[in-house]
């Protein structure tokens, strides 16, 4: 990416995050979606802000959700986002050694004992 790139991208950043909230006055929406439509490097930073918007809500409702439900959540999505095309999110590896650790956890807790 060259510097004139980064620039141009910097310059539209505060206002295309603002058209994702929808926050943005209907005057430079207009003037945002003019220029989405002929700016491919911004239609690409569209979707990384989309993008990072989506994985931060999961991560927001991640923070009220036993460790269980967090990892349902991340199946469902992913398997909504492979019917879509898109590619899966990243399971963090401590949330799959939490649910490990209290399966474990669990099950030890009804003193279930193997047989010798
Ligand atoms: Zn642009």
């Amino acid at each position: 990416m060259t510097r004139e790139t980064r620039e141009h991208l910097e310059r539209w950043l505060d206002r295309l995050m603002a058209y994702v909230e929808g926050t943005l006055p209907k005057p430079d929406v207009e003037e945002v979606q003019r220029h989405l439509a002929s700016c491919h490097a911004c239609q690409v930073l569209l979707e990384n802000i989309q993008r990072l918007r989506e994985q931060l809500q999961v991560l927001e409702s991640e923070l009220r959700l036993s460790p269980e439900a967090r990892l349902r959540l991340y199946q469902r999505l992913n398997e909504e986002r492979r019917k879509r095309g898109d590619a899966p999110l990243t399971i963090p590896q401590a949330l799959l050694e939490e649910v490990r650790r209290q399966a474990l956890d669990a099950t030890e807790a009804t003193e279930e004992e193997v047989k010798k």
